[in-house]
Parts: structure tokens; sequence; C-alpha cells
């Protein structure tokens, strides 16, 4: 920041979708001197994380976590299970989903990817489709995005396991749920996924700098055979070394020290609790919404998201000039719109580490640089979130008081 920058009092507001506000507890946690990564401390507590984070992803198999971003989790799921030229299936929910598409074709595999307008999340009817017309089992893989960060839509995982087993189809499915977990419900076992892809930045409240795949025994066994040259997403030599507590490389050891701290902050709430919580702001974010006359780019009630909601700027005014008025004069920082949407939406995260009174303040400074900017919108906006959010507690006192 440079020098002649006014200073802002108090805390700045993030709320984009990713990276989000850390609790005070984990950022203790990983105030630590760091430590011997082949050593005995770091055995233990990298034992208790690998067990753990089982926990969050609903999972008895092994979850992977290599030193990296997102998008590392989004390659080591391919290069461990695929050959070159092998098929895949994908569906074009946003630019998350064109990005890993777009991965996919660089390391040589063939995707057919199913178009749409990154309005509205998987139609597994469209999956079903294409695997009924796939007689020869040529695709090996689903690859579907949980939650959809460039739209704020989310999508039904299970509904599309059903469909594949409807099919009789083997593919293998993976998701997507970098910006789903520790947000919105993930079920890795029940929902018969074989790679759950993931990230430490999100619904995780961590630093960026871990991925994660948990991995079913289906798709261990498919990374027995399976051709694409790799290197340092090797699964096996990952698995290998966590049975005894270590890693092949040097690990992120302050993260993790964090993630040890994470899981438990998720379980001392409850994880209904958690998803409970995104999905009242999810609510309220909309109510606010429709009542200023604006559009969410969700165009369908079966995909609206707990996590963020995505806000097309209305009479071709951009969006980015929008951002900036809001972050200078309120000191918030709004989701960009990406690709296809950039400058046409601006995305209000509400996930994470965060509570009713500040998606309240966000929601004011979203309303207020709405006037600052001159932008034609109905007042009470705010009001009308409040309403909704006072509801929801409402409901629940009046369940506590008929229940005692
Ligand atoms: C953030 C995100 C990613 C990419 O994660 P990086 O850590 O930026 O590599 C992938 N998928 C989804 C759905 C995301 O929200």
């Amino acid at each position: 920041m440079s020098s002649n920058m006014p200073r802002k009092a108090g805390r700045h507001f993030l709320q984009i979708p990713g990276p989000t506000p850390i609790p005070d507890r984990v950022l203790r946690a990983m105030d630590n001197q760091v430590l011997d990564h082949r050593g005995p401390t770091f055995q233990k507590l990298a034992s208790r994380v690998l067990d753990k984070v089982k926990t969050v992803f609903k999972t008895k198999s092994h979850v992977i976590i290599f030193p990296a971003s997102g998008t590392g989790a989004w390659e080591a799921a391919l290069v461990n299970t695929m050959n070159p030229g092998d098929k895949l299936l994908m569906f074009e929910t946003g630019q998350f989903a064109t990005l890993w598409h777009n991965m996919a074709k660089r390391l040589g595999m063939v995707v057919d990817f199913i178009p749409s307008d990154w309005r509205v999340g998987v139609d597994p009817q469209k999956i079903e489709e294409k695997l009924r017309e796939d007689k020869n089992h040529e695709i090996k893989a689903v690859c579907v995005v949980h939650h959809e960060t460039s739209g704020g839509l989310l999508s039904d995982v299970a509904a599309i396991r059903k469909v594949i087993d409807a099919c009789n189809h083997p593919a293998l499915l993976f998701v997507d749920s970098v910006s789903g977990l520790g947000s919105a419900d993930l079920r890795h076992d029940e929902w018969g996924i074989d790679v759950t892809v993931a990230g430490s930045q999100k619904g995780l409240m961590l630093p960026p700098g871990l991925a994660f795949n948990a991995i079913s025994a289906k798709a261990i066994k498919a990374s027995e055979t399976a051709k694409q040259p790799k290197g340092y997403w090797a699964w096996d030599e990952m698995i290998n070394a966590n049975k005894s507590g270590f890693f092949p490389y040097t690990p992120a050891t302050q993260i993790l020290y964090g993630l040890d701290v994470a899981i438990d902050l998720l379980h001392e709430e409850g994880l209904d609790n958690v998803f409970a919580r995104h999905n009242r702001w999810g609510v309220a974010t909309r109510a606010a919404v429709k009542h200023w006359g604006l559009e969410n780019l969700c165009r369908d009630e079966r995909f609206v998201s707990p996590v963020m909601t995505a806000v097309l700027m209305p009479d071709g005014k951009g969006a980015d000039e929008f951002r900036k008025i809001v972050l200078d004069t309120f000191d918030m920082s709004l989701g960009a719109g990406l690709n296809k949407v950039a400058d046409k939406v601006f995305r209000i995260g509400h996930l994470g580490d965060t509570n009713d009174l500040t998606i309240m303040g966000a929601l004011a400074g979203v309303e207020m640089g709405l006037e600052v900017a001159g932008i034609k919108h109905n007042k009470g906006g705010v009001q009308v979130a409040m309403a909704s959010i006072a509801a929801a507690h409402q409901q629940g006192h009046h369940a506590r008081v008929a229940a005692e």
C-alpha cells in the first residue's frame, strides 16, 4: 500500500467468495515456530489432521492434502486416474467449470463440454442423456462443479450420482467443491463421489495454500493403471508417506496447524448449523437483491447459493466501477465478474467465518454504494434482509421454547 493512502479505520470487509476471513483462533494456531516436517511433533499433527479432515468430507477413505491452490487438486484428480485421450463429460456451469475443462484439454483429454449460459447449475437430465448415448462406455469420468463460484450456482450432486447409477455407467464422478466444502453440505461417501476436489481458502476459513483430493476405492483402483504422466501429484507416494504421518515433500506445515483448529471450529458449531447460517444469508441476500430491483445471475431457484450471490448490473452499468466505489467509500471488497460476465456482475460473498451482523453490514454497504454510484434501485433492501434474518431466528426461538 502506498504511503500517501489515508488510513482506513476499522476492519476491512472482505466479502468476496474466497479467500475468506480467518478466525482468530486459526490465526493464533498458525502463529507457531516452523516444525521439522520429518520429526515426531509434526508426525503427530499430520496424523491427527489427516484423520479428522475426513469428517469434513464425510468420508472414510483417504484425503490427500497437497501444498497447492485448488487448481492443483483439479490436475491431481485427472492425472492420477486418466489416460491421455480419455473422454470426459463436463458441464459449463461457469468460469470454474471452464477452467477445469481447459486444463483437461491441455492434458490431452477429450472433453464433451455441455454448454450453458452460466446462469444455472448442472442439469442431471442432460448428463443422463449423454451417458445413455455412450453405449461403449467411452466416457471415463463425469466432472462437475458442486458450487460454481463465478455465478453462485449450487448443483445437486446426489441427483447426478443417481443418473450415473440409473444408466449403469462405469464413469468416475469428480466433484469440485472448492467453494462448497464447509459452507454447503457435501457427502463424499453417501453421494458416491470418486474424487472430491477442495481448497483451504473458502469454507474452510484458512489461508490459500492447501489443495485436497478425497478419493474413493474405485478412484484408487483407476490410479493403479492410469497412464497419464504425473510427478508432483502422484497419489501413491502421498498415500504411502501419509501412512506414517509424513509427506513425500515439504508440506504447508503452518496451514496444517490452522486446519487442525479450523476442523474443530466447524464441529464445535456443528456442520448442520454451519450450513443453516449460510442458507439464512443466501435467503436474506436474495431478498435484498430482489427488493433493490436487481437481478440474481442464478435464474433458477433450484440452484440458488448459500455461499454467495452474483448480482447483474442494471442498464449496462459497469460492475467494476461500482465495486471500486464501494471499496473506496466503504472499504469493502466485493467479488468481480469473471470472463463471460466480467464487468456485468458483482458478487457478494456470504461464506466462511462471518455472522448475521457482518452480513447486514455488507448489504448496507452495497445499498449505500448503489446510492453513491447513482444506480437506480428501490431503497430498503437492507430492511427486507433484516426481517428475513430476524424471522429465521424467531422460528428457531419458538421451536426451542416449544421443545422445553
Ligand atoms: C476458487 C475455486 C477454484 C480454484 O481455486 P484456486 O485455489 O484459485 O486454484 C476452483 N473451483 C472453484 C469452484 C473455486 O471456487
